[in-house]
């Protein structure tokens, strides 16, 4: 009942129960960004667009996106990161 959320990825406004809710860091409640349940093309958008990030308002490593990727069918290529140390 009215508890709509975006997608960091597509945008689009949904029920929470059609999100998938991400929380970074895990100890901090609050903050948490949404992504389309089954939607590995949103997650992926949402990595490209920094949607992450902006939601959260911390840069996210790239070993939580790839473990967050894994509620996903399969596994998502993390490319947006362009430092290598
Ligand atoms: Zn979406």
């Amino acid at each position: 009942m009215g508890a709509y959320r975006s997608c960091v990825g597509c945008r689009s406004q949904k029920e929470r129960s059609l999100l998938i809710r991400f929380r970074y860091p895990e100890s901090e409640s609050g903050r948490g960004a949404w992504v389309c349940k089954d939607s590995k093309d949103c997650f992926q958008m949402a990595v490209s667009r920094k949607g992450f990030e902006r939601a959260l308002k911390v840069s996210v490593p790239k070993e939580v996106l790839t473990a967050w990727s894994r509620d996903f069918d399969d596994t998502v290529e993390v490319s947006s990161a362009p430092s290598s140390h």
